[in-house]
């Protein structure tokens, strides 16, 4: 299950759900490619995104 995330620069970043969670919580202006709004997973990265502290390798997550 990968899902492409545009950064607030415009690079994608295609990952797994679990990524690219953390890359929506992390990166300043990210978002999902349009394209992920047809992928039923999506629903879960926005759930992860929502549930994680923004950069959370630097705590130890
Ligand atoms: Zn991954």
């Amino acid at each position: 299950m990968a899902v492409t995330v545009i950064t607030g620069d415009g690079k994608e970043i295609t990952g797994c759900v679990h990524h690219s969670a953390r890359q929506l919580a992390s990166l300043q202006g990210s978002r999902l490619h349009p394209m992920a709004a047809l992928m039923p997973w999506v629903v879960d990265v926005y759930c992860r995104a929502a549930a994680l502290t923004p950069f959370p390798w630097e705590v130890g997550l």
